[in-house]
């Protein structure tokens, strides 16, 4: 088996590779392998002397997950992903093809503690955090699958990131490094549910993503209800932190905000809404829930949405709807594994 070289920087494994005597050159090589050709054996890098082959057999290793099934939408553009993990765990990856490029929809944790009413991932709570790796590996995956460019990034899948805070980070980076993904930080987006104290240390280290917070309800009785974890920070905080946020990142904050009917979706929600968010520079995204199976949650009609959308825009605030892609193929978060567990 030997050391994991899936995830090092390039310093790191020509550190690694200088260490045990191959020229620092074979590290180049090897990482070209790896992050631009998405070759994932020893073998298979020809290029490579074979004795170094051999030794790399004997004393490395290049860890990415079995895919075990993957699902296209019928128009083709969005496929998802089940990943299975060295420990048997499960995890979903989901890519969207724009016309701008692919995003792709990263897990951070298998499961997840926060325990959102919509939300079929957190059903079982949490059972553990995904490594730096394990995060990379989904998305080479796809690329390897699909082989395709990846234009950007959310970290918006299975988890919350902000409770995985340094595998999240060093994943970010990884993206950003110009000899793997090379990806603009401000392609990459984090969304949480609105951890306070991590969304001050996340503006403190200075990485011009895009933080986008699940905001939800308008208020903390609505929020608490939906959104259980939110009991511990009180909504006022969370808007304060993303003002604090805003203006010393001068990255614009997008909320995200489902709709759910009978519950934060009518016009005086709107307005409470607006007056919540009052002057911050910040982006809604309405998303109508999608159903679920152990929960019956409704999305508000076409036209109550758009009202919705109206009494923002006309309260000075930009608000769009999120395109639901990839319904028919349960792309919202876990439920395309929960239908796998339950049908074997
Ligand atoms: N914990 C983070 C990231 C994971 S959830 C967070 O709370 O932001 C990310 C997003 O998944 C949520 O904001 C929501 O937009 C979406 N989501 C989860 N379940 C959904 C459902 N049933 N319908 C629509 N969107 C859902």
């Amino acid at each position: 088996m030997g050391l994991d070289i899936w995830g090092k920087s390039l310093k790191e494994l020509e550190e690694y590779i200088t260490l045990n005597n191959f020229p620092k050159f074979r590290a180049k090589q090897i990482h070209d392998y790896l992050y631009h050709r998405c070759i994932f054996t020893f073998d298979e890098m020809k290029q490579l002397p074979k004795n170094m082959r051999e030794w790399l057999k004997e004393n490395a290793s290049i860890y990415i997950p079995e895919v075990i099934n993957s699902i296209q939408s019928n128009d083709g553009n969005t496929t998802k992903i089940l990943f299975k993990l060295k420990d048997g765990s499960l995890a979903e990856t989901v890519c969207m093809h724009h016309k701008y490029g692919n995003s792709i929809c990263v897990s951070t944790q298998i499961g997840c503690a926060m325990g959102c009413i919509f939300c079929a991932s957190t059903r079982n709570g949490l059972e553990r955090n995904l490594t730096f790796g394990e995060m990379l590996s989904q998305v080479y995956a796809f690329k390897k699958l699909k082989n395709i460019s990846v234009h950007s990034i959310v970290l918006m899948g299975a988890g919350e990131p902000l409770t995985n805070y340094e595998n999240c980070l060093k994943f970010i980076k990884l993206c950003n490094d110009s000899s793997i993904l090379n990806i603009s930080y401000r392609n990459i987006t984090l969304s949480t549910c609105g951890i306070v104290p991590q969304i001050y240390r996340l503006e403190k280290e200075n990485l011009p993503i895009t933080l986008a917070i699940s905001l939800h309800a308008p208020n903390d009785k609505i929020r608490n209800e939906i959104l259980p974890s939110s009991k511990h920070f009180k909504i006022e905080d969370v808007i304060r932190a993303s003002k604090h946020y805003f203006e010393n990142t001068g990255r614009r904050i997008t909320f995200e905000y489902i709709l759910i009917k009978g519950i934060n979706a009518a016009p005086k929600h709107a307005v409470e809404l607006a007056k919540l968010i009052g002057n911050l520079n910040c982006h809604i995204n309405l998303i109508p829930v999608n159903g679920t199976e152990h929960i019956q949650l409704f999305a508000p009609s076409k036209k109550e949405i758009f009202e919705f959308q109206q009494i923002l825009e006309k309260m000075g605030k930009s608000a769009t709807v999120r395109r639901q892609m990839g319904n028919e193929i349960q792309a919202a978060c876990g439920q395309l594994k929960r239908r796998y567990l339950e049908n074997r």
